[in-house]
């Protein structure tokens, strides 16, 4: 008999396999996919809540229900529209969850788990990325409001958005002192989108640069302590971290078990190239990569139900998700010939998504320099 957790699982692989794959084709080409369709039907499964208590409208479910949930998003060559959906659960919203009042809870973080409201996380500036801390987009408090002026870029769901999660400075401290989270809807006279981008993969999701000028947002908008912005924020990346990791692992493994088929069809030489020892080797060796993360990822679930620090574990997980991605990615290429360079193989979308994983949410080097500054070095 099935576990009440593969039962969950054949229910979001027939919830993947009829509301994304048949349309994902489509929404790469239209470089868009319509969120504010998508998002009610996966919450009438209940999917967007997983991770939520019930008070907050939520389904209160064990982690291991959140990792299924990204590892089958991850099987469908979907990667944009699984970003898409890991900043509306994992990203924009779990500080939100954790430090805000529950008036702020439920006038923002109840709608989006419904699926009415799309919601995106804004921190990096055009001139502020890996080092956070640089950030200059500043809110001035005016009585019970704050107006604040800036610019960000690279921004998630950000045209289609209706409030964002910002990162801005509310005091002059400087560094990683005097910065809040502060929830900036999309109608906010003074805020605007001011242009989608247009990127090498992921190319359902949009992302877009903001400019914020005198955009007025009540004080009562701030997410938990004002001048704690950072903190939370660094906490909401490890959550964004172990995300990565959960719909990287399911998403190798589909690509890894594609490649093994296409190795048994294609003949070379005059027999199958699943007869030819380098192929099998690279496939077997990506594939103990997989499996170490799988370990890792339930490891953290454990740890995190234990209510343990995962920081270091979600850190060493985005450096080797990242690359073990990009590492499959480039095998399902090589083996595949000249077809897989074709834009008609799936393995040349995989290939344009795989390379994110090493630049967003924090590059491969800054993971390094992490777990380097943990372990006693001065970088
Ligand atoms: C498709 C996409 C979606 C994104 N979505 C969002 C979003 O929704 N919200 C959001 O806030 N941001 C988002 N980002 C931004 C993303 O998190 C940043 O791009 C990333 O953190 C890197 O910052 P940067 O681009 O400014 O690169 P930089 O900080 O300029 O770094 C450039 C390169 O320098 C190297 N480097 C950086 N730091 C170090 C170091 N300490 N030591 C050695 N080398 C180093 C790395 O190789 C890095 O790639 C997104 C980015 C992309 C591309």
């Amino acid at each position: 008999m099935q576990s009440e957790l593969e039962q969950f699982r054949a229910m979001v692989r027939s919830v993947v396999s009829t509301e994304i794959e048949p349309h994902i084709d489509a929404w790469e080409a239209e470089g868009i996919f319509p969120a504010h369709e998508l998002f009610p039907k996966l919450a009438a499964h209940g999917l967007l809540g997983l991770g939520f208590g019930p008070e907050d409208g939520g389904e209160g479910a064990p982690l291991e229900y959140q990792m299924v949930f990204s590892e089958e998003l991850g099987r469908g060559n979907a990667a944009g529209v699984t970003m898409a959906i890991n900043v509306q659960m994992h990203m924009a919203t779990p500080s939100l969850a954790q430090f805000g009042t529950p008036a702020l809870k439920a006038k923002y973080l109840a709608p989006a788990i419904r699926g009415e409201h799309v919601a995106a996380i804004a921190v990096t500036e055009p001139d502020a990325g890996s080092d956070v801390a640089g950030i200059t987009t500043k809110a001035e408090r005016d009585g019970d409001d704050w107006v604040i002026s800036g610019a960000k870029t690279f921004i998630t769901n950000a045209t289609q958005a209706d409030w964002f999660c910002m990162l801005v400075r509310t005091s002059d401290e400087g560094g990683y002192r005097g910065m809040s989270q502060i929830i900036v809807p999309a109608d906010t006279p003074g805020f605007e989108v001011v242009r989608k981008l247009d990127k090498v993969g992921n190319r359902s999701s949009d992302t877009a640069e903001l400019r914020l000028d005198g955009a007025r947002v009540p004080v009562s908008n701030t997410i938990g302590e004002i001048g704690r912005g950072f903190q939370q924020q660094m906490s909401q990346f490890v959550i964004e971290r172990l995300s990565a990791c959960f719909s990287i692992a399911g998403s190798a493994e589909w690509a890894l078990a594609k490649t093994r088929d296409y190795l048994k069809l294609r003949e070379v030489f005059g027999e199958p190239l699943e007869r030819r020892q380098y192929p099998v080797f690279k496939l077997t060796e990506l594939s103990a990569d997989v499996e170490l993360l799988k370990a890792l990822n339930e490891k953290m679930c454990r740890m995190l139900n234990n209510g343990e620090d995962i920081t270091r574990e979600a850190t060493v997980g985005k450096l080797h998700a990242g690359r073990t991605y990009r590492n499959v990615a480039d095998a399902a290429m090589q083996f595949h010939g000249g077809i897989g360079y074709m834009e008609e193989s799936w393995t040349a979308r995989y290939y344009r998504d795989a390379r994110l994983s090493s630049i967003g949410g924090g590059a491969d080097e800054v993971m390094l320099q992490v777990l380097a500054r943990m372990d006693g070095y001065t970088v």
